[in-house]
């Protein structure tokens, strides 16, 4: 210390008390926060703590506005207290700038990861679900549902980054309180080691000191986690929302395939597929809630002559217009395919025999009556029927058999004509 008289050494002489003083206050805080709480050191604590000292709140109050020896505005009773409370205070949170809190709360946010991992699975299952009832293999479609899972499990991965980098950081603070405790009971020992007050003083500012570095580098880390953070979470968010996008087109696409590979191409109805597939489940549905069902296969009468008389195209717009036809005179739950080239099966649902006679009989007369034409010249379509009902003992090939040797019957009896599985006992029995 200077004993001139000169005005700045006066001026640094009692700047210098200050300084001690506060730094007195600090450390008395710090060796009794250290003693009460050394487990549960906490920077809230200490700032409150602080804020009690009369001398403290005066000065930080009031900050002194002083002149340093180059001119400048120079406040260092400001400067150490403001240091070590706001250094301290930052360790908390909520003494954090907005944007940071509010990162910090995104991140914190488990719910976050939590939906997208949710998300995530779903949206893996929706896609191998997919794949597994695909049977009808699509090259493109394979190639595009695998980049999708790639895609999916690497956002997959990130999440899984994301959750141990908070493993590391929470590590990262419990080192940093470990760094801070350790000063602390080192300041602690320093006042108990009963040297000269000035040298405790002096080693006392020496780790005030250590522990401002050790925030600072602190502060640095987590600004540095919090950059990085935020560019995770928006190109997570970007990611997220591409493989929504890309799932929704393949939902999209993969139903429209199933669609396609149920439907028949030229007429719309449902195909020989479908037709397979549901059959199973009349049967099912007959034997378990006694239902009666009938199946009705029609024919259109010398398809082969309309094709050689009026061309290939004449013949596919005759099945179209029948499709429609058929559409428009059965009922809505009646199951309507095209069974093959010129023929259609229908399963009528709670129908007997007798009453699918009636069916078969309007469908028949509504198309013998409906106009087909091309090019002003009329077409003459007429169709065959043959009709059975479902059995307890049937399965799908007993009831479809029992039909076509009923459609048989009815060509052979000179077609545009309506004939039943009891028709052909019948005419078996005339003919033994
Ligand atoms: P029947 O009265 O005995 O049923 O005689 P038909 O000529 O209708 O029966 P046949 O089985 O001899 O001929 C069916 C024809 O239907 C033969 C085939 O070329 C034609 N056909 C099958 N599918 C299509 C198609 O998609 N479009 C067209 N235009 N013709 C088809
Ligand atoms: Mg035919
Ligand atoms: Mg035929």
């Amino acid at each position: 210390m200077h004993h001139d008289n000169s005005p700045a050494d006066t001026e640094m002489s009692r700047l210098e008390k200050k300084i001690y003083v506060i730094a007195d206050e600090v450390l008395d805080i710090l060796k009794q926060l250290s003693r009460e709480n050394k487990r549960q050191l906490n920077a809230r604590l200490i700032a409150e703590k602080m804020f009690t000292k009369d001398t403290v709140k005066q000065m930080l109050t009031h900050p002194a506005r002083e002149k340093c020896r180059d001119g400048k505005d120079f406040s260092p009773l400001r400067t150490i207290a403001d240091g070590v409370l706001d250094k301290l205070s930052e360790l908390l949170p909520s003494f954090m700038n907005e944007k940071f809190r509010d990162l910090k709360d995104r991140f914190d946010d488990d719910s976050i990861l939590e939906d997208s991992t949710v998300w995530l699975n779903a949206s893996i299952r929706i896609v191998r679900k997919y794949i597994d009832s695909i049977s009808n293999k699509n090259k493109e479609l394979e190639l595009f549902i695998q980049q999708t899972i790639e895609y999916l499990s690497e956002t997959e991965q990130r999440l899984m980054g994301e959750l141990s980098a908070r493993h590391e950081k929470f590590n990262e603070d419990r080192a940093f309180e470990k760094d801070i405790s350790e000063h602390m009971s080192m300041i602690e020992q320093d006042f108990s080691s009963g040297a000269d007050i000035s040298d405790i003083r002096k080693a006392v500012l020496d780790k005030i000191e250590n522990i401002n570095r050790s925030i600072e580098k602190k502060r640095e880390q987590d600004m540095l986690r919090l950059r990085e953070t935020e560019r995770t979470l928006q190109e997570m968010g970007r990611r997220i929302s591409d493989i929504k996008k890309e799932a929704d087109e393949l939902k999209k696409r993969a139903e429209e395939i199933e669609n396609e590979s149920f439907h028949d191409k030229l007429t719309g109805l449902k195909n020989r597929k479908a037709y397979d597939e549901e059959i199973v489940k009349a049967l099912a549905g007959m034997q378990r809630y006694n239902v009666p069902y009938s199946l009705m296969i029609c024919d259109i009468d010398h398809f082969k002559k309309i094709n050689d008389t009026y061309g290939h195209k004449v013949g596919d717009l005759t099945l179209r217009k029948l499709a429609a036809l058929l559409k428009e005179r059965l009922r809505t739950n009646d199951f309507i395919a095209r069974y093959g080239g010129e023929e259609f099966a229908v399963i009528l649902s709670h129908t007997t025999l007798k009453d699918a006679v009636k069916v078969a009989e309007n469908v028949r007369s509504f198309i013998n009556d409906s106009l087909f034409s091309y090019k002003n010249r009329k077409i003459p379509v007429t169709v065959s029927i043959g009709i059975s009902s479902f059995r307890r003992d049937d399965d799908g090939t007993t009831i479809f058999e029992r039909a076509d040797e009923a459609l048989y019957l009815a060509k052979e009896s000179g077609r545009n004509t309506v004939k039943t599985e009891e028709d052909v006992i019948s005419r078996q029995s005339i003919l033994n």
